[in-house]
């Protein structure tokens, strides 16, 4: 199905994504950077073989010039035979993408900075500031410096938001309470090895970053492989969402898959919260309609926002908004069939989830 013509046009905010990588990959790296897993197994076969695998194949192919469907040897061959700023270039531009909220801490020397991916992809960019490695930063600080240098780098950062990658070192299962500063002192003198795993800290860095009127993103739903899935269902936070309405910054639950539904719930009733589909819809290829449809189910549409989560490889930009794209001109057209809005209001919508929200939930 084609999309509809004023959705192909959408300039669109990526309210999450990373940098890409500066250099040609391997077809070992490719494929595994294609999904979440830390390679490819042996015993599974190729990852080309998988929904985003064949998207790259059908929607990727033709913008180096080759057929739709090339083989993935033809592709990764025309792909290594340019230049890479150049194969990042052409899918950064189709991407249609025009603002980038970047998050820069997660493996920032194997990627381009926030600043670089904007210039090539023709666009703006503006950083998130991922909290447990700010406080990774700052370990070194005793423990009563530790939380006036934590407060002060987010009194003065110029990041655009926070965002708590929680569920991979606690899970969700945030408290419902702002833990004392007597507390986070202690926790801090126990903490001894490099990583972040202290749950007083890291919960009161979400409060922190709240405090300092910081848009906060959580990390939700799958990723790679270190989390337990179990501890990343968004249902969790609930008693943290209840305890931090009242101070009215807005929490951002990104990705969410396969638990889109649960966060379209916390969405609703929740002021302050907002969710998207970010990863999931490039991860699903040809099957992002149905679980589009389904993510926005009950969340209102001024909650709902764009993200590629594209992590390393350019392609996922393209595929990330392309296939946004089709799922929500699927979802309008769909709900222009059965009468459900009119064309008005099917334009209205489309602008919120393509920019609009992003832009008043960020202040951009
Ligand atoms: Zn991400």
């Amino acid at each position: 199905m084609g999309i509809l013509p004023f959705v192909a046009e959408l300039g669109l905010v990526d309210h999450h994504c990373h940098g890409v990588l500066r250099t040609d990959s391997t077809r070992p790296e490719f494929e595994s950077l294609l999904l979440e897993a830390d390679g490819v197994s042996p015993l599974g076969g190729s990852f080309f073989d998988s929904a985003v695998g064949f998207a790259v194949r059908r929607w990727c192919a033709p913008l180096l010039d080759l057929p739709r469907h090339a083989s993935a040897d033809e592709y990764l061959e025309r792909r290594n035979s340019l230049h890479i700023a150049e194969v990042s270039r052409t899918f950064l531009m189709a991407s249609g993408i025009h603002t980038f909220l970047v998050d820069g801490g997660f493996q920032p020397d194997r990627l381009l900075s926030a600043a670089e991916l904007a210039g090539l992809g023709g666009g703006v960019a503006h950083e998130v500031v991922r909290l447990e490695v700010l406080a990774e930063s700052l370990r070194e600080s005793s423990p009563s410096e530790f939380l006036d240098a934590v407060r002060s780098r987010l009194a003065s950062t110029s990041a655009v938001g926070a965002k708590s990658v929680a569920a991979y070192r606690i899970g969700l299962g945030l408290p419902g309470v702002r833990p004392a500063d007597a507390d986070v002192e202690r926790a801090v003198g126990s903490w001894s090895s490099g990583r972040l795993e202290n749950p007083v800290v890291i919960t009161w860095l979400a409060w922190e970053a709240l405090d300092a009127g910081l848009p906060l993103q959580f990390h939700v739903g799958y990723g790679d492989s270190d989390i337990d899935l179990h501890r990343c269902d968004p249902s969790l936070l609930t008693p943290f969402l209840r305890a931090t309405a009242s101070l009215g910054v807005p929490v951002l639950l990104l990705h969410n898959y396969p638990f889109h539904r649960q966060a379209g719930y916390l969405a609703q009733v929740f002021p302050h919260v907002f969710c998207d589909l970010g990863l999931a819809t490039h991860g699903l290829g040809h099957q992002a309609s149905r679980v589009f449809a389904e993510a926005l189910e009950i969340v209102p549409y001024g909650k709902f926002l764009f993200s590629s989560d594209a992590f390393a490889l350019p392609e996922l930009y393209y595929l990330g908004a392309l296939l946004f794209r089709q799922a929500l001109s699927d979802f309008l057209a769909d709900g222009l069939r059965r009468d459900a809005f009119v064309e008005e209001d099917a334009h209205r919508i489309a602008r919120l989830v393509a920019s609009e929200n992003a832009a008043r939930v960020y202040e951009l």
